[in-house]
């Protein structure tokens, strides 16, 4: 079968620079990964062809050979195929991301030992906390492994035996016709051995339930969405097993003045219906402190002022996102009688200007009285 374009597979152009060829695996890496896809078994081979991509492009020699000799250049030089095995995944996922979405996926044998179950946190930051990082002490409850028996589960003093049933392989075969079928060992669970006497603490699981007290460190630029692996911090596994994995869940608190949408951040600010005529210096607030946001005469509402620099940087890195402001032009309100005759004063002299002080009000009108010449009214 012949073999997909790289530059097709990340979907860029042959000349795409080294950022854009990150950006686009990025996307297609998060897009494809098995841990998001494990409803979709097509997503983990795409996935491998997204990372092989990836690891040719983003490597100016190989990079340099493909473009001259395609897929042939860059095998010989390689020496073979890729195969990104299942600790492969593991891999990447924390040169490109660090360990924000954790591997997941483990390689290596089966094991007997059941590993404990993968816990899930929810951590709720306020946005300064994400936008900043921070480090929070967080309580579950969980499974640790007991201490008194050390985890295996036999009475301190005494150890566990080898599984008579299945002389420790935690498996046994059982004829069935013509086939013989391995089965996971029906005395011992799998684990090959044997409790005689259960240690007091665990009643013989190895685990107690216990509160467990962590403190995790939750880098800038999170949002909504992220999660953390604490790798080992999961339940502890039945028997002495390994622990599961902990993901911390990021869910960032709604900001009373800041909308987040990505690195950028957006407000709205209302100013003065003078301020929006003769122009002015307004101070706004930024979550690293205060800039004046110098607004030109003749604003009208609805004006985006983009103020570079001070938004988010992202986690996964980037350039620094802006602050957007938005500003909407208010109408005094509560007037007394002098501040309505000032005004009456005011629209009797920008009325006698003609069009020229509301092009857009006078146009939208002539647009209605267009409209209404072209009906036919019976
Ligand atoms: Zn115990
Ligand atoms: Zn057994």
């Amino acid at each position: 079968m012949a073999k997909e374009d790289y530059y097709e597979t990340l979907g860029v152009a042959r000349n795409a620079s080294d950022g854009e060829i990150k950006k686009a695996f990025r996307r297609l890496a998060m897009k494809y990964h098995p841990d998001r896809n494990t409803d979709n078994p097509k997503a983990e081979e795409q996935f491998k062809k997204v990372k092989e991509a990836y690891d040719v492009l983003s490597d100016e020699k190989k990079r340099s050979a493909y473009d001259q000799f395609g897929h042939a250049g860059v095998e010989a030089s390689m020496g073979g195929g890729f195969g990104a095995g299942a600790e492969g995944f593991s891999d990447i996922f924390s040169d490109v991301f660090g360990d924000i979405f954790g591997g997941g996926r483990r390689g290596g044998g089966r094991s007997r030992v059941q590993r404990g179950a993968d816990l899930r946190y929810n951590l709720e930051l306020s946005l300064e906390e994400a936008v900043a990082g921070t480090e929070v002490k967080i309580r579950i409850p969980t499974l640790t492994p007991c201490t008194e028996c050390g985890g295996n589960g036999a009475r301190k003093g005494t150890s566990p035996t080898t599984c008579g049933t299945c002389h420790g392989h935690g498996v046994v075969r059982i004829q069935q016709g013509f086939f013989a079928v391995q089965q996971t060992c029906p005395a011992c669970h799998g684990s090959g051995q044997q409790i005689r006497d259960p240690c007091r603490a665990c009643y013989g699981k190895g685990r107690i339930q216990e509160n467990k007290t962590l403190s995790v460190k939750v880098p800038a630029g999170v949002d909504t969405g992220d999660r953390i692996r604490l790798s080992g911090e999961g339940e502890a596994g039945e028997a002495g097993g390994p622990s599961g994995d902990l993901y911390v869940q990021i869910q960032v608190r709604e900001h009373a003045i800041f909308t987040r949408d990505g690195a950028n951040l957006h407000c709205e600010v209302p100013i003065s219906f003078p301020m929006a005529c003769l122009g002015g210096e307004l101070e706004v607030p930024t979550l690293d402190g205060k800039v004046m946001l110098k607004i030109p005469a003749e604003t009208q509402t609805g004006k985006l002022f983009r103020l570079r620099g001070k938004g988010v940087k992202p986690v996964r890195g980037g350039p620094v996102g802006d602050l957007l402001c938005r500003v909407r032009v208010e109408v005094p309100v509560s007037l007394t009688k002098e501040q309505t005759d000032l005004i009456q004063q005011l629209e009797l002299s920008l009325s006698g200007g003609g069009s020229r002080h509301s092009p857009q009000a006078h146009g939208w009108f002539d647009g209605v009285k267009k409209f209404f010449d072209g009906m036919k009214f019976s």
